[in-house]
């Protein structure tokens, strides 16, 4: 982008800076200088296709400039631009949380499909590792019956989630609170009129840190940008995933008594090459059945289904 007396119309500002962003490494370069450009612009990134031939005025100009600087050094374009698109849906983000991934969508899937299965009925999810709050927004925008918690223990990231219930008028059914994984006591939860005593949970959603020690120092660089306490687990990568399996039956409904119905589901996003392992460590519990998985649109393992047995 250098001082061309040829004027920067939107078509020769995406192609320069595409062919800029490949050479810098840039992660999908058309599609992010797309989204930055609109950004720029105050218009939607599909929008910029009917103004190829719009010339771009010198204050455009610069700030577009500034954000492109900023992505070939490597910064997230999501952290750039403020925001990430999920499930069709605005999501508000900083560099306090995960920018949530197209893959995490299997999770509001998973809860989605669970709400169909018992349409009209109250569902209630506990959304664990909330993170920017992008699961529990789009479960709760797309199923009016649902009531969620979410949780997380960073505040930083808990202050996003909360922007984000309020900027999608979800207030009233997403409640927020800084909880480490599922630990927090029975007897601090919100009760619910219909609890007896125990509160439960139908749905617990998690997309916990999976990311080994070893795995954390090859990340690409616009990822290593993002928070490490979202991503790194220790050692073998399961250790939140271990604590959230011992934990969250005491959490879930069991299945109705009288055997028909449902039971209460765990829906978790784990990392590739993990089922295996994910899988044992749901039978050891002899607290789960029907252990299932959901492949991601690369055909990996991706999120792990699983219902609580009966008492
Ligand atoms: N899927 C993320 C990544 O590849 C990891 C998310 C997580 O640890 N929960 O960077």
């Amino acid at each position: 982008m250098g001082d061309s007396a040829d004027k920067w119309t939107v078509l020769r500002l995406i192609n320069w800076t595409k062919d800029y962003f490949e050479r810098s490494g840039v992660d999908e370069p058309r599609l992010s200088v797309e989204v930055l450009l609109g950004h720029v612009l105050g218009c939607p990134r599909v929008s910029l296709y009917t103004q190829f031939d719009r010339v771009v005025d010198a204050e455009h100009l610069k700030a577009f400039r500034e954000l492109v600087r900023h992505g070939a050094d490597g910064e997230p374009i999501a952290y750039l631009t403020g925001v990430k698109e999920f499930y069709s849906l605005a999501i508000k983000v900083t560099p306090d949380v995960l920018i949530p991934r197209p893959e995490t969508e299997l999770l509001v899937d998973a809860v989605l499909d669970y709400a169909r299965s018992r349409a009209g009925e109250e569902i209630r999810l506990w959304d664990v590792c909330t993170g920017s709050g992008c699961v529990a927004v789009a479960a709760a925008k797309h199923c009016q019956t649902l009531s969620v918690l979410a949780t997380d223990i960073s505040a930083p990231a808990v202050a996003v989630a909360v922007e984000n219930t309020e900027q999608h008028g979800l207030a009233g059914r997403i409640r927020i609170e800084q909880v480490d994984l599922l630990t927090w006591p029975q007897t601090q939860r919100p009760r619910h009129p219909a609890d007896g005593g125990v509160e439960s949970f139908d749905i617990i959603t998690a997309n916990p840190p999976y990311v080994t020690d070893a795995e954390m120092e090859h990340l690409p660089e616009s990822v290593k940008q993002e928070p490490a306490a979202a991503l790194r687990a220790g050692p073998t990568g399961l250790e939140f995933i271990t604590r959230i399996i011992s934990d969250a039956p005491a959490c879930l409904k069991p299945p109705p008594s009288t055997g028909l119905g449902t039971a209460g589901l765990l829906a978790m996003e784990i990392g590739a090459g993990q089922a295996g392992r994910v899988y044992d460590l749901l039978g050891k519990t002899d607290l789960y059945e029907n252990v299932r998985f959901l492949k991601d649109p690369a055909g990996i393992e991706r999120v792990v289904l699983a219902d609580r047995i009966a008492d």
